[in-house]
């Protein structure tokens, strides 16, 4: 394969509602932003693979508690943690996902793990743990993964839903936070990755898998068109299956990838109610960054010099 020279690396950290604590601890939702970029950057500066980068990017935000994601992911109804996350590569549709996995201080890198070495592409639950401890990945006690503030929102919660049926309704849907994580990257060599990892909605049923560990919806890379990761409203991503109808359009249509995301993300979900957003790459470098929602956290660096951390729509 040719060499390519360019390289680039987009991050986010969730998209959905703004709230006091996004804006109390903006400094420091920014800085971890920034770290992710930085290790996605520099492995990919040293001639590493988009996979290697994404991973790399996605463990930093899962390591920050102020993230939706590894520590600090969101409580389930029992008040566990219970962790979503899907990798990808562009390079041969690779992928690797796990669904519903406790104690796994980086649920991505266990994503990886099933992409790299083994015959399947997602494990859930219990064959996901067994898996994990086969092959040694870092264990957490429960208690590591639950924050203060995650818990404080779980308590708010269950006040909240004690009178209100099981069903999901609009209301709640409005009030939830986002703080998934996800990557994106394209390497020297030219080949995209994805990657994408999440505790999910505050308050989910037991047992509730959102679309972050789903290829396709959450999460999906192809060298022939782009790499994305998604957040937002997990139902609303896998009703309208978000990121390979991005990449569709690019292959099918010939859209550009800012064209495709804002088809996909500004048009197509409009009339629905709900936040979507997503980050993406191409082969040639370009990056899409088009959220619904009043913010999505995201950090960028190309390259071509494009470099930037961001909350708000304007900064
Ligand atoms: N999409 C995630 C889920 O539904 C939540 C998020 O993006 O924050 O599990």
């Amino acid at each position: 394969m040719a060499k390519k020279n360019s390289i680039a690396i987009v991050v986010h950290g969730g998209a959905g509602p703004d709230s006091d604590h996004i804006h109390e601890n903006k400094k420091a939702y920014e800085k971890g932003l920034q770290d992710a970029v930085d290790a996605g950057y520099l492995v990919l500066e040293e001639g590493g693979t988009a996979v290697d980068a994404v991973d790399a990017a996605v463990k930093k935000l899962e390591d920050n508690p102020l993230f939706n994601a590894g520590r600090g992911s969101a409580l389930n109804a029992n008040g566990e943690v219970e962790m979503d996350a899907a990798i990808m590569r562009g390079s041969d549709q690779s992928s690797g996902a796990v669904a519903l996995v406790r104690n796994i201080r980086n649920p991505i890198s266990l994503a990886k793990a099933v992409m790299l070495n083994t015959k399947y592409r997602f494990l859930g639950d219990m064959g996901a743990l067994e898996y994990a401890k086969k092959i040694d990945i870092r264990m957490e006690p429960a208690s590591y993964f639950i924050t203060e503030h995650q818990f404080d929102l779980f308590s708010k919660k269950r006040e909240e839903e004690f009178t209100s049926s099981d069903r999901i309704g609009l209301d709640e849907l409005n009030a939830r936070m986002h703080g998934t994580v996800g990557a994106v990257a394209l390497d020297r060599e030219g080949m995209v990755a994805a990657a994408t990892s999440t505790g999910g909605i505050e308050n989910k049923k037991i047992g509730r898998i959102g679309d972050s560990c789903i290829v396709g919806v959450g999460c999906y890379a192809n060298n022939k068109t782009c790499a994305i990761s998604g957040t937002g409203d997990g139902e609303l991503l896998m009703k309208n299956i978000i990121a390979y109808d991005i990449s569709a359009l690019m292959e099918y249509k010939g859209m550009t990838l800012q064209q495709a995301c804002e088809t996909v993300v500004l048009e197509r979900v409009k009339a629905e109610e709900g936040d979507v957003g997503v980050i993406g790459v191409d082969p040639q470098g370009n990056i899409a960054l088009v959220f619904n929602s009043e913010r999505m956290h995201r950090g960028w660096k190309t390259s071509a010099r494009q470099q930037g951390i961001a909350i708000y729509l304007k900064k």
